[in-house]
């Protein structure tokens, strides 16, 4: 699988990025996790400090109750009453009390446990008191004060709307243990109770009185106002307190939905069990009638040492979990800015240390793309430093080689050329060779030839002239048949011509070399022609610039190649045209160039490659041997023919001669057939 394409910029960025990011994300978390854990635990704490208070209040008010009753007991009236046996002269007294210090029981019994007036109800006196240790330690001489549930019979007893008072319809509560309770009939009590003394100090009777807990808030309230000092969280109030009785709750200020206290819902099963049962403390989290809370719960003892509620102090969760969102925010937002931050200070970076390195990726392209001489100019001595000067001392070296192998490739084009130039030259020669050679193959033939048939012509040819001669001799001049006589020798004269040329042509003359004066020989030329040929309508030109100068050669043949060519070029020109002789000499060369040109008829590009084979002819009493003959003369000078032609346009010979015979071909004489 490829690699996805990831900028080096980009990678810069985030290699510097995440490690921030990562740094900041786990001290974020673990700030986090140590704030929040440290606000549970101080919570935690707290709570734990406030049920010490909350119990501190608790015993202050036992302690009030028990301030009270001990200091109404040891007051001489009670003394006296009791023996006296005069309810009537506490009556007031007890009333007063009762009322003055919110008293829900407060009741005088004899030393033989008879009550003898019920403050909570007058009416009922007389009977045994039945509040057991309550009474019976008084009795004892002991002052004892402490929390006691009084059952309803008992309660009716002491007071007539203390049962009703004390009665609390239980609400179901979730997380609470399994049970059927509907009411909560029994009631809870802050009590104490004290012995009555004669002035000799003998124990005569015994008061006691009590606060019902029951529907009576001031405790709890009280609690409330000195730990949490009324501190509220959205309208609603942070610290909380509670009395159970068993598991109910019947002194809160623990509100419900409907911003009621909580009276008659119950403590959870797992709370209850701890402390009702087990008879321990409870601190943690405990979900409380609808909310969660930091709890802390202790129990309740009576004065016997049994269980018989709990007390509980608890601070609502929410302002805790609002810090904590709070914390979390801030971290958050410190990781959110620290992450930007980051971003913008590595993207910076990033882009700065990459620069080097895009522009480096651009110069390898435009170097790919053809571009030379590139170099980058980073002075930074870092490791893109030495990338940037191994591309530079690499681009130089790439750039020399190349120079070299330009310069290679120019040599060797060159002797590419060179060669193929040779190759071209030789094959040109070659073919040239090859030409003459065939050429050279089919002359020797026709020369055989033509020697055969010129030898065998000879002889009749002579016996013929002989008796030709004979004859005109014996004619005497104006016989009739001398005219015919003399017909026979022209064309005797005329056949011995022919057989003249095919024997030059066979067998190629001995050269007797002479100077000879090319120009000079070309105006006789020009001038014998006129014989030969009808020059009317004929414009001659002469352009002769070798002057004197002499070249060596065979007169006579040199003359018969250019009468040839002269003739040759009039006969071109049958209505009449320009004839053009020029000659020049070539000193470094050591050549002379003869041109003869005409404005003729020219020669068809078909016909050019046979004007100069033997008996080839276009006129109908040519004999197509002039232009043979007169290249075998030239070739065995050493020179050379060419001819260029257009149809319609005219012809031009160029005859080339060396101005000296080589030493061979100065008594050079052979068969044509050998050159
Ligand atoms: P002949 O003159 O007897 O025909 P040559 O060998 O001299 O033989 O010439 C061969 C042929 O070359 C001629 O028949 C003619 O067709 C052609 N030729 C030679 N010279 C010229 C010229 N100057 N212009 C046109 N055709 C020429």
């Amino acid at each position: 699988m490829r690699a996805p394409h990831l900028s080096i910029r980009l990678k810069l960025t985030l290699g510097s990025l995440l490690p921030l990011f990562v740094a900041i994300l786990f001290c974020s978390l673990a700030g986090i996790y140590i704030i929040i854990t440290r606000i549970n635990v101080l919570a935690q704490e707290k709570v734990r400090t406030d049920l010490n208070s909350a119990r501190e209040v608790y015993s202050n008010e036992i302690g009030h109750i028990r301030d009270v009753i001990r200091f109404s007991a040891s007051m001489p009236f009670a003394a006296q009453a009791l023996s006296a046996d005069n309810r009537q002269a506490v009556t007031p007294f007890l009333s007063a009390l009762r009322q003055n210090e919110h008293l829900d029981i407060l009741t005088l019994v004899d030393k033989h446990g008879r009550v003898l007036y019920r403050a909570g109800n007058p009416a009922a006196c007389g009977d045994l008191d039945s509040n057991g240790d309550l009474t019976s330690r008084a009795l004892r001489g002991e002052v004892s004060a402490g929390s006691l549930v009084f059952p309803p019979e008992q309660m009716l007893l002491e007071g007539k709307e203390l049962a009703r008072r004390a009665t609390i319809d239980i609400i179901p509560t979730e997380r609470a243990k399994p049970g059927a309770k509907k009411s909560e009939y029994s009631g809870m009590f802050l009590v104490a109770s004290a012995p009555v003394k004669d002035a000799a100090g003998d124990i005569t009777g015994a008061l006691y009185g009590g606060v019902l807990l029951n529907g009576n808030n001031a405790v709890v309230d009280r609690i409330k106002q000195i730990v949490y000092e009324g501190v509220q969280y959205e309208a609603k109030d942070v610290g909380t307190a509670t009395i159970f009785l068993d598991d109910t709750r019947i002194s809160t200020n623990v509100q419900t939905r409907d911003g009621k206290r909580a009276i008659g819902t119950r403590l959870s099963a797992e709370v209850y069990n701890r402390v009702i049962i087990n008879r321990e403390k409870w601190f943690d989290r405990a979900f409380v009638v609808n909310d969660w809370y930091f709890s802390a719960y202790e129990p309740i003892f009576n004065l016997d040492g049994g269980v018989i509620g709990s007390l509980y102090v608890g601070m609502r969760e929410q302002p805790n979990t609002a810090l904590k969102k709070k914390v979390n925010l801030i971290f958050g937002g410190v990781l959110l800015i620290g992450s930007l931050f980051g971003l913008v200070v590595s993207g910076f970076t990033g882009s700065h240390l990459s620069r080097p390195i895009r522009e480096l990726q651009r110069l390898v392209q435009r170097f790919s793309a053809g571009e030379r001489d590139l170099r980058i100019a980073t002075e930074t001595r870092d490791e893109i430093g030495e990338l940037a000067r191994e591309f530079n001392s690499m681009t130089g070296t790439l750039m020399q080689r190349e120079a070299a192998i330009h310069e290679l490739n120019r040599s060797l084009e060159l002797k590419v050329q060179e060669r193929t130039a040779e190759l071209e030259s030789k094959n040109l020669l070659l073919l040239k060779t090859q030409e003459e050679l065939v050429r050279a193959e089919k002359l020797a033939a026709v020369g055989e030839l033509a020697a055969g048939v010129a030898h065998e012509i000879n002889n009749p040819m002579a016996i013929i002239r002989g008796n030709a001669e004979v004859l005109l001799m014996d004619l005497p001049p104006g016989n009739s048949n001398r005219e015919e006589a003399e017909i026979i020798s022209q064309q005797v004269g005329r056949v011995e011509g022919i057989v003249g040329n095919l024997l030059s042509f066979a067998r190629q003359q001995r050269k007797a070399l002479r100077r000879v004066a090319i120009d000079r020989s070309l105006e006789e030329i020009l001038r014998q022609v006129g014989h030969q040929v009808q020059l009317e309508g004929i414009e001659l030109r002469r352009a002769f610039s070798m002057g004197a100068t002499e070249i060596e050669g065979d007169e006579n043949q040199l003359r018969q190649v250019f009468t040839n060519l002269i003739v040759n070029a009039v006969q071109a020109m049958e209505n009449g045209g320009t004839l053009t002789v020029r000659t020049d000499c070539n000193g470094e060369e050591g050549t002379c160039r003869v041109e003869i040109g005409d404005t003729g008829s020219g020669i068809p590009p078909e016909q050019i490659n046979d004007i100069f084979t033997p008996f080839f002819t276009t006129k109908s009493s040519g004999t197509g041997l002039g232009l043979s003959v007169s290249y075998g003369i030239v070739e065995n000078h050493g020179g050379t023919i060419t001819v260029t032609s257009k149809e319609c346009e005219g012809s031009q010979f160029i005859v080339t001669l060396p101005l000296l015979q080589a030493t061979a071909g100065r008594d050079g004489m052979g068969e044509r057939a050998r050159t």
